[in-house]
């Protein structure tokens, strides 16, 4: 049995673990410990009702339809746009994109935004600490126009170097896309600092959410950020939905992303008119299921409350940070004053997938590898860590067995 109700921190988290049916799952004969968070969370019952309701109920296409089922659908699909502004506040629903998640979201602007607006000799700002997904769709696009790929520096701690920053920052500076939080290590960047410099200069700001906007509190109008992306799928929501957030300013000079039904007001050979905002950039029959399910989620996050998720995860990353630094040889990587429950360390003389197959020997479910951020791990000098990242059905006995697993681990492999 899991530790009950902690009444100093509010949050009850053997009733929330109960409310993530895999959470009672065994693996290898063991009781599932799942701190592979920030690759996927897992996802609550009402989410996984939210699927199930829908095919069974009313199953239909959206928008098209005047029958009581596409209506039903309609409906249910459109109350997530309402509810995800609500969950970054931003200023409209309009400006709500649906897509299938941060990546699609970052190469829409790339596409779209950076087609139209980045011409040769221009330069983007991305930072060492990225996602692929924050640094490909931009490489890409410097390659197509001749712009140039600038990136901001970081530390040991894996803290951004913010002089070197404000030094890169130029009249040719036209976009910064930047982490609100690194999937790898942790850090939380200073990203209204980052926005108010680049604002300075005339860039926009693109900020990659996909690790922040289920760990901290977001408010894209406070933020004032250009763009932020985010996937359901980190947010104890299903896989295939993600958000795009843009100004309305920007999103209606943008050119459409992809061509198709929905997407269009009306269509003759000679020229085809685009539909409103949001819908312009939603081409083809979406992801009903998905993103009915994804309201959910977002639900149910706020029912916890934000906060209370905060201080609990806070505490497991302190907790499990003091007792991982007492195991001889593990280096923690990343170590920034500000971080979201995501902890990266190697092992002296051990490979990250041996410690990982071990652990998951004891039912741990940990993440090896170079976490889609190999820049990052190059200036680290290493080819990858072991990550475990904690979310909030997460307890410290698990944090616990994470411990054992490692010291046995590391006993069998030395
Ligand atoms: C997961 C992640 C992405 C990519 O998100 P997808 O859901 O795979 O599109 C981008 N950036 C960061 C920081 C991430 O953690």
């Amino acid at each position: 049995m899991i530790k009950t109700v902690d009444k100093e921190r509010g949050l009850d988290v053997a009733a929330i673990r109960q409310q993530f049916p895999i959470l009672n799952r065994e693996v290898k004969g063991k009781a599932l410990v799942y701190f592979d968070n920030a690759a996927t969370a897992q996802k609550p019952q009402v989410v996984i009702d939210a699927l199930i309701n829908y095919y069974t109920d009313y199953n239909a296409n959206v928008h098209r339809g005047i029958h009581t089922l596409a209506e039903e659908a309609t409906m249910a699909f459109e109350r997530t746009r309402d509810t995800a502004q609500q969950f970054i506040n931003a200023e409209s629903r309009e400006e709500i994109i649906y897509t299938r998640g941060t990546t699609e979201g970052i190469n829409l602007v790339a596409y779209a935004w950076g087609r139209q607006n980045i011409k040769a000799g221009d330069e983007i700002i991305v930072s060492t600490i990225e996602h692929h997904s924050n640094i490909v769709p931009w490489q890409m696009l410097c390659e197509e126009k001749g712009a140039r790929l600038r990136v901001i520096p970081v530390d040991r701690n894996g803290e951004l170097i913010m002089d070197e920053f404000e030094k890169l920052l130029s009249s040719k500076t036209k976009l910064v896309a930047i982490g609100h939080a690194s999937n790898a290590l942790g850090t939380i960047n200073p990203v209204i600092q980052i926005i108010d410099a680049a604002h300075r200069v005339g860039a926009i700001v693109l900020v990659d959410g996909a690790q922040s906007t289920v760990h901290l509190d977001i408010d894209v109008k406070e933020m004032d950020c250009d763009f932020f992306a985010f996937s359901s799928h980190k947010l104890y929501g299903p896989t295939g939905i993600g958000i795009l957030y843009g100004k309305r300013r920007l999103l209606e000079a943008m050119p459409p992303f992809q061509g198709g039904g929905e997407m269009i007001k009306e269509v003759t050979f000679e020229k085809t008119t685009y539909n409103d905002l949001p819908y312009k950039f939603e081409a083809g029959t979406p992801n009903i299921a998905d993103t009915i399910a994804f309201k959910a989620a977002l639900d149910f996050v706020n029912e916890v409350g934000k906060e209370k998720i905060r201080r609990h995860e806070e505490q497991l990353l302190g907790y499990a940070t003091e007792h991982l630094e007492q195991i001889s040889g593990l280096r923690i990587i990343g170590k920034a004053k500000e971080k979201v429950s995501v902890i990266s360390f190697v092992v002296d003389g051990l490979h990250p997938q041996d410690i990982g197959i071990l652990l998951d020997n004891r039912g741990i479910a940990v993440r090896t590898g170079h976490h889609c951020a190999e820049p990052c791990m190059r200036f680290f000098e290493i080819p990858g860590t072991v990550r475990a990242s904690f979310a909030m059905y997460n307890t410290k006995e698990e944090i616990d067995e994470l411990i054992i697993g490692l010291q046995k681990a590391i006993k069998m492999l030395a």
